[in-house]
């Protein structure tokens, strides 16, 4: 039976697996590390006691998969733990040739053999977190009595402006790849589902190349029935993340700060809120050129960012108050101002996550709000019906996994915070 790496047991019969990260070819010895998803450990070749192994060792490439059985010997000069296997067999799974990357190759190489990048701990341990995260995140909702839905991907009309989505023929009609579940979630809604989530792909058509843009990304997407205002929306996502990053501090937390020198702070609640209108004053005082009605530059959100985050002393922030114009028109207006949507915007370490909103469930008013942003209501019905027939009033929100990954483990970029990154000029491996 396989042992893993980091389970090795001193004085034990052991077989592992792995991949070879080094060899050290000495005259009277051989030193091979073999590395696993756990760790990695030392394999001690002694040439004149073990002749009948050289032919094997000899062949050994960084790179390669090998079983070990062996003996696990406890010997204090092993800086890899204090232990070491002294192999009875070692048996070659498969051969590599020379690698074609290493740890410090530059971004671009590493994504044409993503592959072999994800060998490194590094990126298994962002794996590990990821996979960690997406799971506190379901396990919130499904403790909540949330329902799972997998909506179509394909699509034949868009959920938002539509400037930003991949088109595909679909037996001979045009058909799209959905830019977010959006329209579905709320036909779950009026499917009587009552609190429904979805984690899936989401295809954005859009090219950018910053650091933080992907055209297909992880949306975690929740819609709850009988909100009966944007805080209670807010209440629950923060509550959720504070309860993912627990989950995440408790089992990654040390590992993390050693590997990515990331402290994984808890945040307090509530997480500050700020208005649009406040906002806006902030940047008129830091001497940006904004109004109220205009939405944020880049720049404008970053300055703001590093002010709130350090005011505050916490890293998120709940941004409010928008106008609905720069809003989609399925977000519910605030009835003492029309103008303004009942909608937020949530930032982590000064980046955007994740974009909630109340939204609109009565039908005339959703063809008015529909109507007045330029939709034509003949495209449109097939969603506005799901609202004729009696809906729930409801809102909801998505996040954005990759980007959560990317920020809670300080990761530059996003195109290191996904298994697979894909983007304008990317779409391979
Ligand atoms: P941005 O303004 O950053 O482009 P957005 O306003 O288009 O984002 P939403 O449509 O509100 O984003 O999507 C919800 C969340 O999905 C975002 O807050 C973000 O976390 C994530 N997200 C959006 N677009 C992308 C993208 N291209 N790549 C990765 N994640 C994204």
């Amino acid at each position: 039976m396989r042992t893993k790496i980091n389970e090795l047991i001193p004085n034990t019969n052991v077989c592992i697996n792995g991949f070879i990260d080094r060899i050290r070819d000495q005259k009277s010895v051989q030193f091979i590390i073999v590395r696993d998803l756990y760790g990695s450990v030392q394999i001690t070749v002694d040439k004149a006691t073990k002749p009948d192994l050289l032919p094997i060792t000899e062949k050994l490439t960084v790179g390669s998969y090998v079983t070990v059985l062996g003996n696990v010997v406890e010997n204090s000069f092993v800086k890899l733990g204090g232990k070491e296997i002294i192999p009875e067999n070692i048996i070659i799974e498969s051969i590599a040739e020379t690698l074609p990357i290493e740890a410090d190759s530059n971004i671009d190489q590493k994504l044409d053999y993503r592959w072999i990048d994800l060998r490194q701990p590094k990126n298994a341990l962002m794996m590990k977190v990821q996979t960690l995260l997406t799971k506190s995140l379901r396990d919130f909702m499904l403790e909540r009595n949330f329902i799972e839905i997998h909506s179509p991907k394909i699509i034949s009309q868009p959920s938002e402006s539509g400037s930003d989505l991949f088109t595909l023929e679909y037996f001979g009609e045009k058909a799209y790849l959905t830019q977010s579940p959006q329209f579905y979630k709320q036909m779950a809604i009026a499917s009587g589902l009552e609190r429904i989530f979805e984690i899936a792909p989401v295809f954005r058509a859009e090219k950018s190349f910053t650091s933080r843009h992907a055209t297909e990304f992880t949306g975690v997407d929740i819609e709850m029935a009988n909100i009966k205002n944007l805080e209670e929306i807010m209440q629950f996502e923060e509550e959720m993340l504070a309860y993912a990053l627990i989950k995440v501090k408790e089992v990654y937390g040390e590992e993390i700060k050693n590997v990515f020198g990331v402290d994984v702070v808890v945040p307090s609640l509530p997480f500050p809120r700020i208005n649009m209108k406040d906002a806006v004053e902030i940047l008129q005082d830091l001497d940006f050129d904004i109004e109220f009605g205009e939405d944020f530059t880049t720049e404008q959100e970053k300055a703001l960012g590093e002010y709130l985050v350090k005011k505050n002393g916490h890293e998120f922030y709940f941004v409010t108050g928008y106008p609905a114009d720069f809003r989609a028109f399925y977000h519910m207006r605030d009835e003492n101002n029309p103008t303004l949507a009942k909608g937020y915007d949530l930032y982590w370490k000064g980046m955007e996550i994740t974009t909630g909103a109340v939204r609109e469930h009565r039908y005339q008013k959703l063809v008015e709000q529909a109507l007045e942003k330029g939709n034509s209501k003949e495209k449109l019905d097939f969603y506005l019906d799901f609202f004729k027939y009696g809906c729930p009033p409801h809102g909801g929100f998505g996040i954005g996994l990759d980007r959560l990954t990317m920020l809670l483990l300080n990761i530059p970029t996003i195109k290191e915070a996904m298994f697979i990154f894909r983007g304008p000029t990317r779409i391979k491996p």
